[in-house]
């Protein structure tokens, strides 16, 4: 009987994954990742591996396990995914979300992209090498984190600050979002593929507005009134056009996709429509951003309040943290003050060194003539949490994927799906990369 291969398994993982319902409300409503992790434990136990579990609060449970390298001095590698997603409105799909149904060439429901195909992915892969006993070069720590989709309270910051030990020695880790194909038209007209690797992403600053006024009778004049403030305020932050700057992993995927297409570097929106599957995430990268997403205040027609508030969603990119603030305290006025409701670090790296080297060398060969190209995620990851322990993370889920999959807007959106040839395509390309990491 030949060895069961991580190609056999990996969508059967993927649709078993799905079907467990890990929806993150972000207020610990939902049913949490203990049932996933259960699961993700006994397809590890199964091969002989003993992972730990970790809840952070009740049903919240990351699993890590730890597959020693035959060179035990070299640091080690991570390779990781969350097992929560965001919830799903079962009306607005082609199908149960949650069926994991096989339909049209692809594995369909919530988690497919984000991220449970690469969980499958991972989780295939150990297992192959498990019963094979395959060591991997150097140490490989394999970490499903609960709670990415809220921030990683309850997964990858609570790992980071409260068992740092899963990840001693680790120097680099390898997760979403990032590894999935582009395909874009060249100068003789014909078609070139390119793999978004990520290099990069914007920090957030969740900032809450909050206006303060004289209250008063809605029939007497007043010049402190707080909705009056609020409302200049949000218009002068949303009204603001942050200047475009292009940090080096945006400027090199821009230089990229010309050379590429012909287009001239310049024409950065005539690049984007060269990847209309991707834009979604790189406009964000072209600048700062601030939405206004909350307004609140008041509760009578005739009674002026004492305060008002709003929430904005700012996202910032690596170094511009600080100009960032400082703009919008400026813009927000005298009367309105900016408390920071949630924050996290913006993260670059260079698209270089031998870790990078091995994932343009996996995908050249398991896609000869294929580019890599750097990006920058407008999002966040768990790498984030990962980058206080010094750990350098990439986004690197590889996926080729056919032309007309609109795959970003699958992120959070409706219709989520994943091809199964890009699943298998992936295992290869992960296989390659643990082997020669
Ligand atoms: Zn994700």
């Amino acid at each position: 009987m030949p060895e069961i291969t991580a190609e056999d398994e990996v969508v059967r993982l993927c649709q078993e994954l799905i079907r467990i319902d890990s929806s993150n409300y972000g207020d610990g409503s939902g049913p949490g990742e203990a049932e996933a992790a259960r699961y993700v434990v006994e397809q590890l136990r199964e091969v002989g591996l003993e992972p730990r579990t970790f809840e952070s609060a009740p049903r919240r449970v990351s699993v890590a396990v730890r597959i020693p390298g035959a060179d035990p001095v070299r640091p080690g590698l991570c390779l990781h995914g969350h097992l929560d997603v965001v919830p799903a409105e079962a009306a607005d799909w082609q199908v149960d979300p949650f069926s994991g149904e096989l339909r049209d060439g692809c594995v369909w429901g919530r988690g497919a992209v984000d991220m449970k195909g690469m969980d499958a992915m991972i989780l295939a892969l150990v297992r192959e090498n498990a019963r094979a006993g395959v060591l991997p070069p150097r140490d490989l720590v394999v970490v499903f984190f609960a709670d990415e989709e809220a921030g990683g309270e309850h997964g990858s910051q609570f790992m980071a600050q409260e068992h740092p030990e899963v990840f001693a020695g680790v120097s680099e880790a390898v997760s979403e979002v990032g590894g999935y194909s582009v395909t874009v038209p060249t100068p003789e007209g014909g078609r070139a593929r390119a793999y978004l690797l990520q290099t990069a992403e914007k920090g957030i600053a969740w900032l809450t507005l909050r206006a303060r006024g004289t209250a008063g009778h809605g029939s007497v004049p007043n010049d402190d009134n707080p909705i009056a403030h609020l409302a200049g305020a949000v218009a002068r932050i949303a009204d603001h056009e942050w200047p475009g700057q292009h940090i080096d992993s945006v400027r090199d995927l821009l230089a990229g996709l010309s050379r590429l297409t012909g287009i001239p570097v310049e024409d950065v929106e005539g690049l984007l429509a060269t990847i209309p599957g991707a834009a979604g995430f790189v406009r964000g990268t072209l600048r700062d951003t601030s939405n206004p997403t909350v307004l609140s205040g008041g509760y009578k027609h005739n009674v002026v309040p004492q305060t008002a508030t709003a929430a904005i969603d700012c996202r910032f990119l690596p170094g511009h943290e600080d100009d960032v603030m400082a703009t919008i305290r400026e813009l927000a006025g005298p009367h309105v003050e900016v408390e920071v409701h949630h924050r996290d670090i913006a993260l670059e790296t260079d698209l270089e060194g031998p870790l990078v080297e091995a994932m343009i060398a996996a995908i050249g060969a398991e896609d000869p003539g294929a580019t890599v190209l750097p990006y920058c995620l407008s999002g966040g990851t768990d790498n984030k949490a990962l980058a206080t322990l010094g750990i350098t993370g990439y986004g690197f889920a590889p996926l080729r994927l056919p032309e007309d999959l609109p795959f970003a807007p699958m992120f959070h959106g409706i219709d989520e799906r994943v091809p199964v040839d890009a699943l298998t395509f992936g295992v290869k390309v992960l296989r390659r990369l643990v082997a020669t990491s």
